[in-house]
């Protein structure tokens, strides 16, 4: 059996791997492929892509963008999509600035608490443009001021405590647009963690091509749950781990096995959207080469 994970992160977002260390990890678990999706970050899809192609894995390029519909939080996957796509690589370089600049304002409220972290010290330890809550995390803990990183976001960072600043977010309906324009497939992730059921019949209108069913944190009654909306809707199937490096002392990657032929399923909606997912060039993809001499 062949098996692919389809949600990880690095380094690029807020994960602590390197995209080379992900491909490690995955090449020694025996995966077939692999797609990264950082956090409103495509930078690391060119890193991974080589150590994937080294490693004999299959690399598919994605993103998760955080979006939100009448107030409810949800992540958008992208997978195929273009990283060289000029409208994604415009909003995405806004996203992260929104990002940054809630980092500032995090680190504001902390030193208003009485907590002297630097915000210097957040950016050096983040070390990537698109900086989140964990990084505020890891570097209150390495500066002494919480033991744990769970301390952390149960005093300061998780919603509604003290340090926790609203993001600003972009409408679901654009994040399936934008995917969608960056020649991608759109992808509702962890549905069960975000609690957003009500959401899919509108993001189905929208033209949202798939459903996480399968992810680290789902149990299997919420995953069985999901393969049914997925059914109903005749929406694409995906699943995958959320790994953001080491988790109680072993990486996350490995524990969501998606079977292969739910990526060859993605592929062949990608292809027929013209997406160059690595096979055999289609015709739907020449006409786009010869469209715009790529
Ligand atoms: P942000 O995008 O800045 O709002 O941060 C969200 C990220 O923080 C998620 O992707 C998780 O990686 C992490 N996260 C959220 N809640 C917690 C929590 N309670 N404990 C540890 N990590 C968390
Ligand atoms: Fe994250
Ligand atoms: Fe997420
Ligand atoms: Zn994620």
């Amino acid at each position: 059996m062949k098996f692919a994970d389809l949600h990880l992160h690095t380094h690029f977002s807020d994960g602590t791997f390197s995209p080379e260390e992900l491909t490690g990890h995955g090449q020694r678990l025996g995966f077939a492929a692999l797609a990264l999706t950082d956090h409103d970050s495509v930078e690391g899809c060119a890193p991974m892509a080589t150590a994937c192609n080294a490693a004999g894995i299959e690399f598919i390029t994605g993103t998760e963008l955080t979006a939100e519909h009448n107030g409810t939080e949800l992540h958008l996957l992208g997978y195929f999509v273009d990283t060289h796509n000029e409208k994604l690589l415009a909003d995405i370089a806004r996203f992260q600035a929104v990002r940054q600049d809630r980092i500032r304002e995090m680190v504001a409220r902390l030193n208003a608490l009485g907590v002297p972290l630097e915000v210097e010290m957040v950016f050096a330890l983040a070390n990537c443009k698109s900086p989140g809550r964990p990084h505020v995390a890891r570097a209150l803990v390495k500066a002494g001021l919480c033991k744990s990183l769970d301390e952390a976001f149960e005093r300061y960072l998780k919603k509604n405590r003290p340090a926790w600043v609203p993001k600003a977010r972009m409408s679901a309906l654009e994040g399936v647009e934008l995917i969608h324009q960056a020649g991608g497939l759109a992808v509702m992730a962890h549905p069960g963690l975000n609690r957003t059921d009500d959401v899919i019949p509108v993001l189905v209108e929208a033209g949202l091509d798939g459903i996480e069913c399968f992810h680290t944190k789902h149990s299997t009654a919420m995953s069985a749950h999901y393969l049914e909306i997925a059914d109903h809707y005749h929406l694409l199937v995906t699943g995958g781990s959320d790994c953001h490096g080491f988790s109680k002392g072993k990486p996350l990657i490995g524990t969501v096995k998606l079977p292969y032929e739910r990526v060859e399923k993605l592929k062949s909606r990608a292809e027929n959207r013209g997406a160059n997912t690595g096979s055999a060039a289609t015709p739907a993809l020449d006409a786009r080469r010869s469209t715009f001499g790529t």
